[in-house]
């Protein structure tokens, strides 16, 4: 099965190729693989309140340019103090006119850590939610949800991962999400989880 994996984030491909690389007979390709030119339409896929709906809307889209069996990401942090903020918001929850990438993660980090100063660690708890949308023509949409708590620190730890992983402590190991080996992360993260119960549906559709 041809699967197109749809999102501009090298980070996520990484992480997806890794959870579904044990899938038989999945032929894993990007969007650059598909040929699939940048779009400005592309900056309004995510118009939704839940991961759920912003996950399909991004599957939809690609899906109807490509014709492929298409699986999108929808994912974020939401932090117990801030009423679940910045959620759907996450990639945009620092003011920011630059492209994606590391300088827009910081500001989001300091962003972030400004809202929580002179919090105790008690009050700083968060997790990282994760929707995986799998549209397919003829079939209905399926989506997958995972979870994965945390708790914020200040002081940024590890090297590893993307966007807020430096900054939120896994629970489990105790270190921070960026401070994890990716195969502990996607074990375990938000998205390993999503994506990983995707994983069991089509490794059962292929049994
Ligand atoms: P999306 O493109 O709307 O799904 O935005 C996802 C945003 O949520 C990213 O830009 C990050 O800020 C944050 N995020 C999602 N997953 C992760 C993760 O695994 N680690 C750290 N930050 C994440």
């Amino acid at each position: 099965m041809k699967l197109l994996v749809a999102t501009r984030s090298s980070h996520k491909i990484a992480e997806i190729r890794d959870i579904l690389a044990g899938v038989p007979d999945l032929n894993l390709v990007d969007l650059d693989e598909a040929r699939v030119p940048r779009s400005p339409a592309e900056d309004d896929l995510e118009p939704h309140d839940t991961f759920e709906e912003n996950a399909i809307s991004k599957a939809r889209y690609y899906h109807a340019l490509t014709g492929l069996p298409t699986v999108a990401d929808d994912s974020g942090l939401e932090v117990e103090a801030l009423g679940g903020a910045p959620g759907v918001q996450s990639k945009r929850f620092a003011p920011w006119d630059g492209a994606d990438g590391l300088e827009r993660d910081l500001a989001n980090n300091r962003h972030l850590l400004s809202k929580l100063r002179g919090l105790p660690p008690e009050a700083r708890g968060a997790r990282y939610v994760c929707a995986a949308a799998l549209i397919e023509s003829g079939r209905s949409p399926l989506v997958f949800r995972g979870e994965a708590p945390g708790r914020i620190v200040d002081e940024p730890r590890g090297n590893g991962g993307f966007g807020y992983d430096a900054h939120v402590l896994d629970l489990e190991s105790g270190g921070t999400y960026a401070e994890l080996p990716p195969e502990a992360k996607n074990a375990r993260s938000h998205r390993g989880r999503a994506f990983g119960a995707l994983a069991n549906t089509l490794r059962m559709r292929s049994t």
